[in-house]
């Protein structure tokens, strides 16, 4: 049995049949990381000795019994490095499990390895990582996307079964589309944020990275619900995400917002969205068009929101609390300035910079204020658009990976990379992106991500309409060609 090659639910059968154990699950990933993450680059660090004490406890009853998944490095996990991608972070080990950790050991899961990232979840490429980018399995001179690429490039390149990333613009889809996998953004307040370090809290949310849809219902069944230690999480009830998988699509309205199919989408990408849609009708869904029309503010106004929210969370990073300190400060003003200069990479300086500058006497009702009004049209946008469709359907990337170094000068062509993926998170609701086509580009082979956004808290409907496309096609079972 090629081990590592197991999606999480073929795994978890495995184990449940006692055809393997955690332990040799472990060893097998281990030596799939060793043989191919030199080149890939997806994991900061893991402690295989201590993912194996913790699945010698595991318990293999539960429904992610003794299945080990990759964490983001954004995310705390007792005793484990946590480095946000940051040298600000370095020497600093956690001394907590966020929720979704807490609830993935409860659900008999084991936390194995730490996954790279754009510094403080900050870019689309992982170029923006303190140490190094990541490369796409399918082609190494290319980025897995971002922020959470790590997450994705280790799913994709069998190095995990699965993986949590988080989800701020688009950080888990994008580098799901473009890798190839399953990303899923639950709707802001299903899953507990408690634990995860804070880019932007009005926007962040944690995901999983998958290699099937099951696999998506199963570990949101286990990380979601209300908890005490987020206020905004929230207290609702938290069905089972795998009750309306294999049920069809007939007679359900899927949603072509007009306003994404724009100039400037890359023709193959559009192509394969347009052949996803035909499936979709093929298998009895409905398409009706939908507007979304304030979609063209979006990038913009995220890029107040997440700026302005972002100044203020990482004011903690002062090298007084916690990680690096600058070992030469004159006074404490000194001591701040250093720490933080030394510390912090060029991208999150220049969004800190930006996100002081819009919330400053004077400006913030130009900007902040006047962002969060667009922010509400957003978000009345997809309620208008949900009256008349169950899910919309739409690319996740306007293009297939593009080659590191390509945009790395350029933020603001950096920026338009989750132009597809933004207003989802300014609105709250959840989305997912699935495999559904390759691009040809230099001879290889790149995969095309089809997104599909749904009502707040509608995740078991939106599961069921891109289970419904990835049963009926092979996109998924596609494995890219990294040795
Ligand atoms: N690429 C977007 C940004 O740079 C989104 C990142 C994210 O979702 N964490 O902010």
């Amino acid at each position: 049995m090629d081990l590592p090659a197991l999606s999480l639910s073929e795994l978890r059968d495995a184990i449940a049949a006692e055809k393997v154990s955690p332990v040799e699950a472990l060893d097998a990933l281990d030596q799939r990381i060793a043989a191919v993450d030199a080149k890939v680059h997806g994991y900061l660090s893991r402690n295989l000795e201590l993912a194996k004490r913790n699945a010698a406890t595991a318990d293999l009853s539960k429904p992610l019994g003794g299945v080990p998944i990759a964490i983001k490095d954004v995310i705390n996990v007792t005793g484990e490095p946590c480095t946000c991608g940051s040298k600000i972070l370095l020497p600093y080990r956690s001394n907590y499990d966020a929720t979704v950790i807490q609830r993935l050991r409860a659900a008999g899961a084991i936390p194995f390895g730490r996954t790279n990232m754009d510094e403080f979840a900050m870019g689309s490429s992982t170029e923006n990582s303190a140490f190094g980018a990541s490369r796409n399995p399918w082609d190494l001179t290319r980025t897995p996307g971002g922020s959470s690429g790590g997450s994705a490039a280790v799913v994709a390149a069998d190095e995990a079964f699965a993986a949590l990333g988080s989800d701020t613009g688009g950080s888990i889809r994008q580098p799901a589309a473009l890798c190839g996998i399953v990303g899923l953004k639950p709707t802001y307040g299903r899953v507990s944020r408690y634990g995860l370090v804070a880019f932007a809290s009005s926007l962040d949310q944690i995901g999983p990275f998958t290699k099937t849809v099951r696999d998506s219902a199963l570990i949101l069944n286990a990380i979601c619900g209300k908890d005490p230690m987020d206020s905004t999480s929230l207290d609702v009830p938290t069905p089972d995400f795998t009750s309306l998988l294999g049920r069809d699509v007939k007679g359900l309205k899927l949603g072509l917002p007009r306003e994404y199919f724009i100039d400037g989408i890359d023709p193959q990408v559009n192509a394969a969205v347009r052949a996803a849609i035909k499936h979709y009708e093929s298998l009895g869904a409905e398409i009706v068009e939908v507007s979304l029309p304030n979609t063209e503010h979006a990038v913009g106004v995220y890029y107040i929101i997440a700026t302005a929210e972002c100044s203020a969370n990482l004011a903690r990073f002062d090298g007084v609390r916690y990680g690096h300190r600058a070992s030469d400060a004159t006074g404490l003003l000194d001591h701040y300035g250093r720490t933080r200069e030394e510390g912090f990479g060029p991208e999150v300086k220049r969004r800190v910079i930006l996100g002081t500058y819009v919330l400053s006497s004077g400006y913030y009702d130009a900007y902040y204020l006047r962002a969060q009004k667009v922010r509400t049209l957003i978000r009345d946008d997809f309620t208008k658009a949900f009256e008349q469709c169950d899910a919309i359907i739409c690319p996740t990337s306007p293009e297939p990976a593009f080659k590191l170094g390509e945009r790395a000068d350029d933020p603001l062509k950096m920026y338009l990379a989750d132009i597809f993926t933004i207003a989802a998170n300014l609105a709250g609701i959840c989305g997912i992106s699935i495999p559904c086509g390759f691009a040809e580009t230099d001879g290889k082979r790149l995969p095309i991500g089809l997104q599909l956004l749904g009502k707040p808290l509608d995740e078991a409907r939106l599961l069921q309409i891109a289970n419904a496309y990835e049963q009926s096609t092979d996109w998924h079972r596609n494995r890219p060609p990294v040795v």
